[in-house]
């Protein structure tokens, strides 16, 4: 490890020691440095990419940690690039007003507010709303699209200064940031300290049941650090004065959590479906490490079927492409090894047009790009996106192109329709 990185040594929420490596992905570079052409000649930095799991509260986590500075470099993504976020995020805020009647002029933080996608559905409804983000380009193009936000760090220090210059927030937000959290401990601090008396913390973040039923592996990337159960928050609100006191699942970034927290004591009733999740958990063994084992396995099979298949697409001189261009896209080339094998990437997001991905440099077109580069076969990366992919490019397909799907289980579609 360089300087720039550390180990860890103990859970990220409840300080266990000694966390059982349970599984050792391929070391890949940060997942977002996709470069552009002026930079290919530097080296990019492989990191470990090791996975953990705490014995004692069942947390998943990485266990080599990349300093932010190095971490967040480059980054650009801006929720509003992610082809399900606008809709998800329209009916998760109306589910919020729907269920926490909230005082006139109610105020709402949202932290790790990105480009304000959230909390533009609360303004749209009378809320006063603030955004803070440390992503300072972002927030500050926030700020001038009319959502207020501050390009900083939520810690306590923030939170006390926003506590006393403008009040107490009667809801928290968090979306999709508490993973990429190192000091969880402070940050809860810093939730715990803004809230009203009343208020409530509601979050969403990937969620490790959904990640090892759904094999959605390639959300594992130095960025995210945590990979959280609802058994393992639960505790870690218990150990922070805080109470869960609602979770569900959702189905974003392949499958994610939702819960509810209020400080400890307060008015509102525990739901059953806290302990109903905790109780499905309990029985799947997810605080057990024979699940990744098993999650490995069944990667390893799909992986084994996809590269017998492109060494024989080889062998007849087929030209193969990838379609995406996400950090989930970097686990997934260097986890099955695609780096040499695939001539360029498509992607929708102009921001990666004419970039080259971390480490392998595989560049990055346009996916108006298909119909002049015409490659035999492209291999959906972003797999989750599969259908909205297909149905976009119906024309390819028309045209004699092929489609391979990598998971979760290995097919090829073609005109006709899907071949195992
Ligand atoms: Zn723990």
């Amino acid at each position: 490890m360089t300087q720039k990185s550390y180990t860890r040594n103990n859970c990220r929420l409840c300080r266990e020691t000694a966390p059982e490596v349970v599984w050792n992905l391929a070391p890949t570079p940060i997942a977002g440095d996709y470069i552009s052409k002026n930079e290919l000649n530097q080296t990019q930095e492989i990191y470990p990419l090791n996975v953990a799991l705490c014995r004692r509260c069942g947390c998943v986590f990485i266990l080599d940690i990349v300093e932010p500075e190095i971490l967040y470099k480059n980054f650009k993504y801006v929720s509003s690039s992610s082809p399900d976020l606008a809709a998800h995020f329209r009916e998760y805020a109306n589910s919020i007003l729907k269920n926490f009647p909230l005082p006139p002029q109610a105020r709402i933080v949202d932290v790790g507010s990105n480009d304000g996608l959230f909390l533009r559905e609360f303004q749209k409804k009378g809320l006063c709303v603030l955004g803070v983000d440390p992503a300072r380009e972002i927030a500050q193009r926030a700020t001038e699209s009319g959502i207020e936000t501050l390009g900083q760090y939520y810690d306590l220090t923030l939170a006390r200064q926003l506590r006393n210059k403008r009040g107490p927030a009667n809801i928290i937000t968090s979306n999709n940031t508490m993973a990429n959290v190192d000091n969880m401990t402070a940050f809860i601090q810093g939730i715990r300290e803004l809230l009203t008396e009343d208020g409530i913390f509601v979050f969403e973040t990937g969620y490790l049941l959904k990640l090892v039923q759904n094999m959605v592996f390639d959300n594992i990337y130095h960025e995210h650090l945590s990979y959280f159960s609802v058994k393992s928050l639960d505790l870690f609100f218990k150990n922070n004065q805080m109470e869960l006191i609602d979770a569900s699942c959702v189905s974003t970034k392949g499958g994610s959590l939702r819960g509810v927290a209020q400080l400890q004591g307060g008015r509102r009733r525990r739901l059953p479906s806290v302990d109903e999740m905790i109780r499905t958990e309990n029985e799947f063994g997810l605080d057990t490490s024979e699940v990744f084992v098993d999650l490995k396995k069944r990667l390893d099979t799909q992986k084994n079927k996809l590269l017998t298949l492109i060494g024989n697409l080889k062998k007849g001189h087929k030209t193969i492409a990838g379609y995406g261009a996400s950090h989930s896209v970097t686990t997934f080339l260097y986890y099955f090894g695609l780096g040499e094998e695939l001539e360029f990437l498509f992607d929708d997001n102009t921001a990666k047009f004419n970039a080259f991905t971390p480490g392998h440099h595989i560049p990055i077109l346009s996916s108006q790009e298909i119909y002049q580069k015409k490659p035999d076969y492209i291999i959906i990366l972003a797999w989750r996106f599969q259908e909205m992919i297909i149905q976009r490019h119906q024309l390819y397909l028309d045209q004699g192109g092929q489609f391979i799907i990598p998971l979760p289980q290995m097919k090829i579609v073609c005109k006709q329709g899907a071949l195992v």
